[in-house]
């Protein structure tokens, strides 16, 4: 897992793919799919680790 961070993703809906490879890696479930595009779903929960960026095969997560 990354390590905590100030960062937040930020999903681009039309790269994504509705793979939902993103919700799956989320530890703290922040994302799910809806109408199967990822969003952002708790994002006070949302630690900034980034493996859901990572995890993206399409890169349309983007933390900053
Ligand atoms: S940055 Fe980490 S905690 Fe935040 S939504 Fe992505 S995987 Fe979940
Ligand atoms: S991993 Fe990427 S393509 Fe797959 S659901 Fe998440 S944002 Fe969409």
């Amino acid at each position: 897992m990354g390590e905590p961070s100030d960062k937040r993703p930020t999903i681009d809906a039309d790269e994504c793919t509705g793979c939902g490879l993103c919700v799956d890696v989320c530890e703290q479930e922040c994302l799910d799919l809806v109408d199967d595009i990822a969003s952002i779903v708790k994002l006070e929960d949302c630690i900034g680790c980034g493996d859901c960026a990572e995890e993206c095969p399409v890169e349309a997560i983007t933390m900053e």
